[in-house]
């Protein structure tokens, strides 16, 4: 598995994740996605949104605002419950988690070695005198306070008065927008349960220990469905709601493992009793073998009525459905698959990643399934002095780009090109040679035909440049290389 300092490094280096606010010293667990990296997560989005949303009869999908009504995160439990422990350093200042302050390694002044300053492994004691940690790890000097609960959301105020009334709150999650919006979705949309909604957005929580590069960060996005089932309803003599989440359950593994994810890298992982939410009946959680080691990717909770039953209290709205062959109002129960961007990214990344050795020479190489590849064709002249060859590289591209992401680059020999496109995972490579354009000085003709390079492979094949478009769709819509090449010969 590539460590994380080997992912951090190259996602800089190549364009994929710079630091935010780098040139002051950049902010705390902020990051930017380079040109690179937009396309990936782009294509990530574009992917989830087309297999979750528009391609099933029973999803529809939502774009809900940032900002809400401030009584929704009362309904929701947000401001009273969410949040941790913490205590602060009485010298140092610095704040930490209550329920983490041992799984840090501790700064300690020994009493045994005239005062010597050791650095002593998490939650490990001193091997000269013996002693446990007491005060600040950070500085090993301060007191630390009792614990109190700090709110994880980012409070703001909406409106120019900074005042009570106007306080409001960056949205924690993208949830709530969807539960509040049930009634709205349901009656202009016509649904019968079962149906879904999807919701793609920002989400912020002012984590105290973020970290691990984009694991974990107070500013991330969010892939979330609400799925809406009658709980008085049964499948194959299950009741509705259980079937529904195994069902999702197995849909969410199913996708990462087709868009690349190796099955022996993901797990589930349930909630027993003691981690369970207090409203929740089941929840999964999908874990991936990050550099990290085995960590949540995403989760899958059955949050029965909890939800529409807390907005309904505090709104005064029924939010119930109508069911119209019992003739009966129920509040729908909710399966909810909640996935983050940012670490799905960083899943697919790291699984990507690959060296290897090519003719006794190291090869980058980054696996992504060609969907997701941030830069689907390269489009790479032979010779970049040679006027024809050059135009006729930049009009492919030119037409490749209406429908795929594509880029040109001649600022080097062909293989180091390659090896260039290998690194940031660019599914083809189309080269331009002279055979493509002819050469009038040798009396040799155009053949118009260029020169595909598959990145997996790197075997090539040399289709006309009218076909191009057509085979590179196929390629990028689900056909194997090996049978493309079958058809069209390879070079
Ligand atoms: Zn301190
Ligand atoms: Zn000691």
């Amino acid at each position: 598995m590539v460590s994380m300092d080997t992912l951090v490094s190259l996602c800089k280096r190549r364009g994929f994740v710079f630091q935010s606010s780098e040139i002051y010293g950049g902010t705390g667990s902020c990051w930017d996605y380079g040109p690179l990296g937009v396309e990936l997560k782009n294509k990530i989005k574009q992917a989830w949104w087309r297999d979750f949303v528009q391609r099933r009869a029973d999803m529809v999908g939502l774009d809900a605002s940032i900002l809400m009504h401030s009584m929704v995160w009362k309904a929701s439990g947000h401001v009273d419950h969410f949040t941790d422990p913490m205590v602060d350093c009485r010298e140092c200042r610095h704040r930490f988690r209550a329920d983490q302050l041992d799984e840090v390694p501790w700064v300690h002044y020994c009493p045994a070695t005239k005062g010597n300053k050791f650095t002593i492994p998490a939650a490990e004691a001193c091997s000269h005198c013996g002693g446990r940690r007491t005060l600040c790890p950070d500085c090993g000097k301060g007191e630390l306070t009792a614990p109190r609960q700090f709110n994880l959301m980012f409070k703001t105020f909406m409106g120019p008065v900074e005042e009570d009334a106007a306080v409001t709150y960056l949205r924690p999650e993208t949830a709530q927008g969807i539960f509040v919006n049930f009634e709205n979705v349901q009656q202009s949309m016509r649904r019968k349960l079962p149906f879904g909604i999807g919701q793609i957005g920002k989400a912020f929580r002012n984590e105290i220990t973020p970290g691990n590069f984009i694991f974990r960060t107070r500013e991330f996005e969010q892939m979330e469905i609400e799925y809406f089932v009658n709980p008085h309803d049964t499948v194959d003599g299950r009741p509705a709601d259980e079937h529904w989440h195994d069902r999702w359950i197995a849909d969410c593994l199913a996708w990462f493992q087709r868009y690349g994810l190796a099955a022996e890298n993901l797990r589930l992982h349930e909630h027993d009793r003691a981690e369970l939410a207090h409203y929740s009946k089941r929840t999964a959680d999908l874990q991936y073998r990050f550099p990290i080691g085995w960590s949540e990717l995403m989760g899958i909770a059955n949050r029965t009525d909890f939800d529409l039953k807390q907005h309904a209290k505090w709104s005064g709205k029924a939010l119930t459905y109508f069911d119209e062959e019992r003739k009966e109002h129920v509040v729908p129960y909710v399966i909810e698959p909640s996935a983050g961007v940012d670490r799905a990214l960083l899943a697919f990344l790291a699984d990507a990643y690959r060296e290897e050795e090519v003719r006794g020479e190291k090869r980058v190489v980054l696996r992504f399934h060609p969907e997701l590849a941030p830069i689907s064709v390269a489009v790479l002249p032979l010779l970049k002095k040679r006027g024809d060859i050059v135009r006729t590289a930049l009009t492919i591209r030119d037409e490749l780009s209406r429908r795929f992401t594509t880029v040109y680059d001649d600022t080097a020999a062909i293989g180091r090109l390659y090896r260039r496109q290998d690194e940031v995972g660019t599914a083809y490579c189309v080269t331009v040679d002279v055979q493509t354009v002819g050469d009038t000085d040798k009396g040799e003709a155009a053949d118009g035909k260029v020169t595909i390079r598959d990145r997996d492979s790197m075997e090539q094949i040399r289709v006309t440049a009218s076909q191009l478009g057509g085979v590179v769709g196929d390629l990028l819509g689900g056909q194997r290389w090996a049978e493309v090449a079958a058809e069209v010969g390879r070079a």
